[in-house]
């Protein structure tokens, strides 16, 4: 049974203080009860400081510690806010936006919290794509008209695959990718889109041989055509471009660099699949129960460049 709050007042009310906020990640961690995270032991004391004490290892274990929220200096309280404010705007938010409402004392805490949580957003061993799915790739970011002299970086390759869904659009998955060849596209599509499913492509070479590799291939050669033709046969894959466009120019102001990228995408990912969702609080509980999966993140490991390893 998922609990999570419907309403901020119901969030308001619901997790005003440390012990609550606890109480709800111990749930999210321990669904069948304790387990110590160093022997895996079962029985523990709950101390008054809100540690337990492991009965057989006598470690003292905090529900956080290990996870997305590791020795973190502020208060649950505020990270359930930061939660709920992102999952609860429909577009995401931006750093600036978080530490104003928030009230923040520093830009780089709400900056390092998105990241964080960012990291959250991609469940591990997701189910990958099937069926019917369209796949492209397209250029995003870099140069901006009118900002000469600071735009010195280029666009970022981003290979894209949105499943059919009748008339509609299913589930997508995105990457940025380091070039459009065969190794990086082939390599995209692998690890996105179970295989058995249909492919769709345009004619670009590098596409060639997914029947050799378990996928069943249905090309639309646009050479030569005008350029609706393509959204026209593949309005999933270009819906979703654009609209992953227009979210990093609008809510992020373009100011998105290449070796982040992948963590936009990822947030774009997480929104765009669960933009049904009848109950915004689904999603905040969904990224808090993953949040409890992951493990900490550094500052340093969120500002060192790193580039997606595709299989
Ligand atoms: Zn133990």
């Amino acid at each position: 049974m998922e609990d999570y709050p419907r309403t901020l007042a119901d969030l308001e009310r619901r997790f005003s203080s440390e012990v609550a906020c606890r109480e709800y990640l111990f749930s999210l961690r321990w669904p069948d009860g304790f387990a110590c995270p160093v022997c895996n032991n079962r029985e523990a004391w709950e101390m008054s400081t809100g540690h337990w004490l492991c009965m057989r290892c006598r470690r003292q274990v905090s529900v956080t510690a290990g996870t997305l929220f590791h020795r973190t200096r502020l208060p649950l309280t505020t990270w359930f806010r930061a939660i709920w404010y992102v999952t609860s705007q429909k577009n995401g938010v931006s750093a600036i936006g978080v530490q104003r409402v928030l009230g923040l004392g520093s830009y780089r805490t709400a900056w390092t919290w998105l990241h964080k949580l960012r990291r959250a957003m991609v469940r591990p061993g997701r189910d990958r794509l099937h069926g019917e799915v369209e796949v492209d790739e397209t250029f995003v970011g870099g140069e901006e008209p009118g900002r000469e002299g600071r735009a010195a970086e280029k666009k970022a390759l981003v290979a894209i695959a949105a499943e059919k869904n009748g008339r509609g659009t299913g589930r997508i998955r995105m990457a940025r990718i380091p070039n459009a060849s065969k190794k990086a596209l082939h390599g995209f599509i692998r690890d996105a889109i179970e295989r058995g499913s249909v492919v769709h492509t345009d004619g670009w070479a590098s596409y060639g041989g997914l029947d050799a590799i378990g996928y069943s291939h249905d090309v639309t050669a646009f050479k030569g055509k005008p350029k609706d033709a393509a959204v026209a046969a593949m309005p999933r894959v270009h819906r979703v471009a654009s609209l992953l466009k227009r979210w990093l120019l609008g809510t992020h102001q373009g100011a998105v660099r290449n070796e982040h990228l992948d963590y936009y995408l990822d947030e774009f990912t997480f929104r765009f699949n669960r933009r049904t969702s009848r109950f915004r609080g689904k999603l905040f509980y969904r990224l808090l129960q993953q949040a409890m999966q992951i493990g900490p993140t550094p500052y340093r490991e969120i500002i060192k460049p790193q580039y997606l390893e595709l299989g």
